[in-house]
C-alpha cells in the first residue's frame, strides 16, 4: 500500500524553498497592494472545478500560489495595513506556526500533550505579569476574542446561582436577562448574549461620554430601570480599547458598580491589553482587581500570528462549572491539575502558546515595548500633522488608533478612504462618530515605520 508521503525528500526541498519565498516575501511585501484590488469572483474563476485526482508537485501549487492566490490576498502582514485592527505576524510566529503544523497535536487533554498544556499555563502566567495584571488571574487560549467573550457570559449566566446548565432557560422561573456594554463595544459581545439567549432586548448599550466612554452613572442608572422592570443584571462589559477608536471604559466606576449589583465584570481589552507590557499604558488597568474575566488578544497587538486570545479569569471553576463534561472515552486516571477542554467549548485545542512563547522569548519584553511604543508615538505625530492640514478635522487619536475626517463632509471623507485603498499603498477603514464618517488609521504591523504612517498625509 503506498503510503501519503513515502518519504520526507520532496517535503525539505519545498519546504526549503517556502522558507524563502516567506523571507523574501516579508522583504518586498511593498511591492503588493494592500487591499487586494480584486472583484468578487476574480479567484473562483480561476480554480478548476475539482481537485486533482493524480496530485500535483509542490512546484506546481507554489505557482498557482503565486499567480492565482496571492493577487487576491489583503495584505495583513504589510506595514501600511492600518485597516480594522492589524493582526500582525512576525518571523517568530511564523517558525511557531510551522512547529505547530508539524506536532499537529491538540491538546485536549493534559495527556493529549502535556507540554502543548504546561507550556499554555506558562506563557500565560508570563503574558499576565508581563501586563502588570494581577496574580489570581488563570487564562486560557482561544482562537478569537469572539469565542472568549461568548466564554466569558456563558460562565457570567451560569453564576447567577439559577442552574441554567440543569435547567436551561425556558419553560421556568427565569426572569429576562440584561447585559450591559457601551454602544462602541465589539460587535462579538452582542453575538455572545444573541447566542446565549439573552435575546437583542436583553443587552443594553449604554450611552457614553464625549470620549466615548461608558457613562458610569448611566450603567446604574440602567440596571435601576431594569430592575424595577423584573429583569435580571447578569453582566457588564467594559472595553479598554474600543474597535472604533481604543476609548477606555473606566473599569473602576464599571467594577465598583458590578460588585455593589452582584453581576459578571468582562473587560474586553482585545487590542489595547498587549500595550500594558509598558507600564506607561497600565493605567488602562484602573480598577481591574474587580474584573470577574478579561480578554487580550496577542494575535493583535502583540506578534503573534492569527489565532491567538487570551481570557483570563478569576473565577475558572465557574467557567468549568459551566462547560466541564467527561465523556467516558476522555475519562482519564492522570493526577494533572489542568485538562483544558474542560474550560470552553472546544475539544480539540491547537498549540497556539508555541506561537506566544517563541514570540516573547525571541523578541524579549524590551523589544516588544519599543515597538509598542513606536506605535504610539507614531499615532501622535500622525494627530498633530494631520490637525496642522487645512481641510482635516482630527476626531480622536489614542494609543495607536488615530480618526480623521475632511471639513468638506462625509462624502469628501469617504472618497478620500476609496482613493487611498485604491492606491494600494496603505489601507484604512472607517467608522462613524456622532454621526460623521471617519477614517480611521490603526497602527499595529511590527514592521510599521513612520515613512509608512507618513503615507495617509500624501493624499491630503
Ligand atoms: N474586541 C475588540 C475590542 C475588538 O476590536 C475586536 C476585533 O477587532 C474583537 C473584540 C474581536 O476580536 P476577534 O477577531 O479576536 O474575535
Amino acid at each position: 500500500m503506498p503510503k501519503l508521503d513515502p518519504n520526507s525528500n520532496d517535503f525539505r526541498a519545498a519546504g526549503h524553498r517556502l522558507i524563502d519565498w516567506v523571507a523574501d516575501y516579508l522583504d518586498g511585501v511593498d511591492r503588493y497592494p494592500v487591499l487586494a484590488q480584486v472583484k468578487p469572483g476574480d479567484v473562483a474563476v480561476q480554480l478548476p472545478a475539482a481537485p486533482s485526482g493524480e496530485g500535483r508537485p509542490y512546484d506546481a501549487l507554489l505557482a498557482d500560489f503565486e499567480s492565482k492566490i496571492v493577487p487576491g490576498v489583503t495584505h495583513w502582514n504589510h506595514p501600511a495595513f492600518f485597516a480594522y485592527f492589524s493582526i500582525t505576524g512576525s518571523q517568530a510566529g511564523i517558525l511557531a506556526e510551522l512547529l505547530i503544523a508539524a506536532l499537529n497535536t491538540n491538546g485536549m487533554l493534559w495527556r493529549t500533550s502535556p507540554a502543548l498544556t504546561e507550556l499554555e499555563t506558562v506563557t500565560l502566567r508570563w503574558l499576565r505579569d508581563a501586563l502588570g495584571l494581577p496574580g489570581d488571574l488563570w487564562g486560557i487560549i482561544n482562537d478569537t476574542a469572539s469565542i472568549n467573550s461568548f466564554l466569558a457570559l456563558a460562565a457570567a449566566r451560569e453564576a447567577l446561582g439559577l442552574d441554567i446548565r440543569g435547567l436551561g432557560m425556558s419553560g421556568r422561573d427565569v426572569p429576562p436577562l440584561r447585559v450591559y456594554c457601551s454602544e462602541h463595544a465589539h460587535s462579538s459581545i452582542d453575538k455572545a448574549a444573541l447566542a446565549l439567549g439573552f435575546g437583542a432586548r436583553g443587552i443594553v448599550h449604554v450611552p457614553s461620554d464625549e470620549q466615548f466612554r461608558m457613562r458610569p452613572d448611566a450603567l446604574q442608572a440602567a440596571i435601576a430601570r431594569d430592575r424595577a422592570e423584573g429583569a435580571l443584571p447578569c453582566a457588564v462589559v467594559a472595553t479598554t480599547g474600543t474597535t472604533s477608536i481604543a476609548s477606555v471604559d473606566p473599569v473602576r466606576a464599571i467594577g465598583e458598580i458590578a460588585k455593589r449589583e452582584k453581576i459578571w465584570l468582562h473587560v474586553d481589552s482585545a487590542y489595547a491589553g498587549p500595550s500594558t507590557v509598558c507600564p506607561e499604558f497600565r493605567w488602562l488597568w484602573d480598577g481591574i482587581e474587580h474584573a470577574d474575566s478579561i480578554v487580550v488578544n496577542p494575535h493583535k497587538w502583540f506578534f503573534t500570528p492569527i489565532d491567538c486570545s487570551v481570557l483570563y479569569t478569576r473565577k475558572p471553576e465557574v467557567l468549568r462549572q459551566t462547560f466541564s463534561l467527561v465523556a467516558e472515552y476522555l475519562k482519564t486516571t492522570d493526577t494533572a491539575e489542568i485538562n483544558y477542554m474542560d474550560y470552553g467549548l472546544q475539544l480539540g485545542r491547537r498549540f497556539r502558546a508555541l506561537k506566544l512563547w517563541y514570540v516573547m522569548e525571541h523578541y524579549g519584553l524590551e523589544r516588544l515595548r519599543a515597538v509598542i511604543r513606536d506605535h504610539v508615538r507614531y499615532a501622535e505625530r500622525l494627530a498633530r500633522e494631520l490637525s496642522a492640514r487645512p481641510g482635516v478635522e482630527m476626531m480622536t487619536q489614542s494609543l495607536s488608533v488615530v480618526v480623521f475626517r475632511l471639513t468638506a463632509g462625509d462624502e469628501a471623507t469617504m472618497a478620500l478612504m476609496e482613493r487611498m485603498n485604491a492606491s494600494g499603498r496603505l489601507f484604512v477603514s472607517h467608522t462613524r462618530l456622532r454621526d460623521r464618517y471617519g477614517i480611521r488609521v490603526a497602527i499595529g504591523n511590527g514592521a510599521t515605520e513612520w515613512e509608512h504612517v507618513a503615507r495617509v498625509l500624501s493624499f491630503l
